[in-house]
């Protein structure tokens, strides 16, 4: 089973920003690979150190994680093979800038012993849903404008780093003294440089094309979620990796279905001749219109729950409800006839208010709901 969060760094749950940070920094650096070369444990423990606080760090997948645990992230929005290490520097560089004195930019040698492979940079596009789409789960065909290498780009070897791809010096830092590696500036830490190109291509090889990506969005998605296409993104010079497409999502307001987690609310309006005398009515659920009855001498307020014609969680784990709500609408004119009838009915005991448990509060509606 995947490790806790919170345990990994070493906090509770009611952790400050400022807490997660420290916790992070603390292990960041315990575990830095530069501290612990071919280190194969310390690494495991770097990287699940630094995921943890990917999420724990923001404030919104921190909420999601508290909610659904590691499942918030599986799937189309999850992490993937992980976070590489390229992920970790470019994205919690400033942790380490303060530990290492400020000298300490990119990641490279020493571990793995490997050249960095740079990574295309993210492309971010926001997808529009239906509620219809977010119940049932979609395919959406999207039109993204991305770089690719363009055919016909040749590189050489790096003249400035011989080829890998960093540049190598000893600093003095709070830690002692410690070799770091910095990305090359003159081939941007990739080893390699163009030598030829296309003339349609940019000056790092690549072009712009308009592709078609296919992204499966899950059932139970929620506006603000970011799924992650990975490769889709812009593509890398050389031997680099592309980058991964992020896509937001945003809800679209129904007609007439409120969204609250994963029920669902629709508001129905009957005639006081309906209430009285009982109907069947037609409402608007995510899966096409159903008709629902209504009983002879139904209460303005009742709420009538459609089990499982909510939302399906996200998590795979059932539906929400689909809670419809009754209110009894009444006019606000008269003409003589109507006035004189209830004018008669008003002196009728019959018509006086006689609630019974079952006509329970608004208030003891809503406790029941959440039990
Ligand atoms: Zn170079």
């Amino acid at each position: 089973m995947k490790e806790d969060y919170y345990d990994i760094l070493g906090v509770s749950k009611g952790a400050t920003a400022d807490e997660i940070k420290k916790a992070y920094r603390k292990k960041a650096i315990k575990y830095h690979p530069d501290k612990n070369p071919d280190n194969k444990e310390a690494e495991t423990k770097f990287k699940q150190a630094a995921e943890a606080y990917e999420v724990l760090s923001n404030p919104d997948k921190r909420a999601r994680y508290d909610q659904f645990g590691h499942q918030a992230f599986e799937g189309a929005g999850g992490f993937g093979g992980g976070m590489n290490m390229d992920d970790i520097f470019s994205q919690f560089g400033d942790i380490f800038g303060s530990a290492f004195g400020g000298g300490f930019s990119g990641f490279g040698g020493g571990f793995g012993g490997g050249q960095r492979r740079v990574k295309g940079s993210n492309l971010r596009i926001r997808v529009n849903l239906d509620l219809e789409d977010i119940a049932n789960g979609v395919e959406k065909k999207i039109k993204v404008k991305r770089k690719v290498q363009a055919p016909g780009t040749t590189y050489k070897t790096c003249t400035s780093c011989n080829g890998s791809g960093q540049v190598t010096r000893i600093t003095n830092t709070i830690l002692g003294r410690m070799q770091t590696s910095s990305p090359c500036t003159a081939c941007g830490g990739a080893g390699e440089v163009i030598d030829k190109k296309p003339s349609d291509a940019d000056a790092q090889g690549l072009k712009l094309v308009e592709e078609t990506v296919s992204v499966k969005i899950p059932a139970g998605v929620v506006d603000g979620m970011q799924l992650k296409v990975t490769g889709k993104g812009n593509d890398a010079p050389g031997n680099g990796i592309p980058g991964d497409l992020l896509v937001a999502i945003q809800e679209n307001e129904h007609p007439t279905l409120k969204r609250e987690g994963d029920n669902l609310h629709y508001d129905l309006y009957v005639s006081i001749p309906d209430a009285v005398l009982g109907a069947s009515k037609e409402i608007d659920t995510v899966s096409g219109k159903v008709r629902i009855k209504l009983d002879a001498g139904v209460q303005s307020g009742k709420i009538l729950r459609l089990r499982g014609k909510g939302i399906p969680s996200i998590n795979g784990y059932g539906s929400g409800d689909l809670l419809v709500h009754v209110n009894v609408w009444t006019p606000k004119t008269l003409s003589k006839q109507q006035r004189e009838f209830f004018e008669n009915m008003r002196s009728d005991d019959h018509f006086d208010p006689k609630p019974e448990s079952s006509d329970k509060s608004f208030f003891e509606k809503v406790k029941d709901m959440f039990s």
